[in-house]
């Protein structure tokens, strides 16, 4: 018999036989009778055990709480049961017992502190409104990989155990690499960048990126996942379309396959109309001088800037024009003035999700953004050669997919929506 998910039982007629999987959440034994509610992915339902119909009656209303089992039993809606149905069970096969007490209760009314849910991840996921959670993200991305699909994107992967920096020394994680010293990449910025000289057109990544930071905060991890495009003949113009479109495509998934997911967390979740508001890096600093901020012309904003730009700002806005003080080597300087760049950060509200830019073409230019980073462009060479030969113009974004689903779903710890955190001071589980 094939297996029926709990949350599916709600479609099958009175008195038929299903095959139920699951974990044992509670059990309750009464003089010659018991009740299990039996847990799966999909919710929860309660199995009447006899005496009479079970062979392994006695074994079975022992168990443990969380203990997995396999029952085989007849619906019936004609019981009191609350949900208006229950599972009268023909046979129990016990899969594995759990042992006790438990590291962490499961439906505990209480919640346990941050440090032992993430300790005890297995468990903290096997509760819902936390699972649930993954699988609004893994929907979030499915929609934005349609968009790029759509948009005849291919998706690639590159290197993550890198000789280069890409944006200069610090935050790396050093590797030992038999006799050299490697390291882990920041970013795939290189090498989607090499990807364009060799006519991939349009690209996108989805994986890990890893940052040395050392500051803890709710919204940094030292490990994330990067989603990742680069675009030739296109500039930040284009890159800045792609990206609005491949949000609103997320949410959109997001809507059609987790509704319930999003009543369950009671959050509201609407399309986002586009195109986004596009602000310029000036127009913010007009915005926190008029809230009385002293600000330093060509810096980046701190958090207290950011706060007093997103409440003029609530939802999705870009940030555009950037300083090219504070955007990387790659990034291509404004024409009419270089002291400005091409770029464009993706906010909602105070928060960033993305940066991004128009790339700079031209290998001599390179090589002097390269200079006046400070960096060594011999360093650099296996990139830097493959804009001599024939780079096309590009364009192309960074988004972190965790920002992203801590965004949608309103959460404001960065460790909550990433299935085992990389921070500071966690690295098990
Ligand atoms: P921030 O200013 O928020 O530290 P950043 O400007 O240093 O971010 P970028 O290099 O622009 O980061 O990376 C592109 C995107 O990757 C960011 O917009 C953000 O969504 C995400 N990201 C960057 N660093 C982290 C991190 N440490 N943890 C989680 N996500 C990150
Ligand atoms: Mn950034």
């Amino acid at each position: 018999m094939i297996r029926t998910a709990i949350g599916d039982l709600n479609s099958v007629g009175q008195g038929e036989k299903v095959r139920l999987n699951g974990w044992v959440q509670d059990l309750r034994r009464l003089k010659s009778i018991a009740f299990v509610v039996l847990r799966d992915h999909t919710g929860t339902v309660q199995v009447t055990l006899k005496p009479d119909a079970l062979s392994n009656y006695n074994e079975v209303s022992e168990l443990s709480r969380e203990s997995v089992l396999e029952i085989e039993g007849k619906v019936d809606r004609k019981s009191g049961a609350k949900a208006g149905m229950e599972i009268q069970a023909l046979s129990v096969n016990i899969l594995n017992i759990s042992r006790s007490p438990l590291p962490l209760g499961i439906d505990d009314p209480v919640e346990a502190d941050f440090d032992t849910r993430l300790n005890n991840r297995f468990l903290d996921l096997r509760k819902k409104e936390n699972n649930i959670i993954f699988r609004v993200e893994s929907s979030l991305l499915w929609g934005m990989r349609k968009y790029l699909m759509s948009q005849n994107f291919v998706e690639v992967h590159t290197p993550k155990i890198v000789a280069a920096a890409t944006e200069g020394g610090a935050d790396l994680f050093r590797v030992k690499y038999f006799e050299k010293e490697t390291y882990l990449n920041q970013s795939p910025q290189l090498y989607k960048e090499i990807l364009m000289s060799s006519g991939m057109d349009r690209v996108f990544e989805v994986g890990p990126a890893f940052r040395a930071e050392e500051h803890n905060t709710p919204r940094h991890l030292n490990e994330f996942t990067s989603v990742d495009i680069e675009m030739s003949f296109a500039d930040h113009n284009g890159a800045m379309t792609m990206l609005e479109n491949a949000v609103k495509s997320g949410i959109e998934e997001v809507l059609a396959i987790n509704a319930d997911a999003l009543k369950l967390l009671g959050k509201e979740l609407g399309v986002p109309e586009v195109p986004f508001p596009r602000i310029t890096y000036k127009e913010c600093v007009k915005i926190i001088e008029k809230k009385g901020f002293t600000f330093n012309y060509g810096e980046d904003f701190n958090t207290e800037h950011l706060k007093e730009i997103g409440k003029e700002f609530p939802g999705f806005y870009f940030i555009t024009e950037w300083p090219a003080t504070v955007r990387p080597f790659y990034t291509m300087p404004k024409q009419d003035d270089p002291s400005l760049t091409n770029s464009y950060d993706l906010q909602f509200g105070e928060k960033e999700i993305t940066s991004g830019a128009q790339r700079v073409h031209d290998p001599d230019m390179l090589e002097k953004r390269f200079m006046e980073k400070g960096l060594n462009p011999s360093d650099f060479e296996f990139y830097i050669k493959s804009f001599r030969y024939g780079m096309p113009p590009h364009a192309g974004w960074g988004l972190g997919l965790e920002r992203l689903t801590m965004i949608i779903l309103d959460i404001p710890n960065i460790r909550s929506v990433t299935l085992f955190p990389r921070d500071r001071t966690r690295v098990v589980p």
